[in-house]
């Protein structure tokens, strides 16, 4: 990922990564331009979903199959055996 730095647009490096949770990273960045100098935060941010996940596909069904009667469960897992 290259960053650039906000103020002369040359390329900068990041020295510290803040990871503040899973969906938003602060970046402790440097110009590498010595006449610049510049110093600044920038974010790598979650933005949105294109495909669920299927770890959480997975999730939600247990979690209807628990909601389920035994007799309900019983009928599912004989429409599944097909
Ligand atoms: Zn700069």
């Amino acid at each position: 990922m290259r960053i650039l730095c906000t103020v002369c647009g040359k390329k900068a490096v990041i020295g510290k990564t803040d990871r503040l949770s899973v969906a938003l990273t602060n970046l402790y960045c440097s110009c590498t331009d010595p006449e610049c100098g510049h110093t600044f935060v920038t974010n790598v941010s979650f933005s949105h979903t294109l495909s669920p996940s299927a770890k959480t596909a997975t999730e939600v069904v247990s979690a209807l199959a628990r909601a389920l009667s035994p007799e309900q469960r019983k009928a599912l897992q004989q429409e599944l055996a097909f």
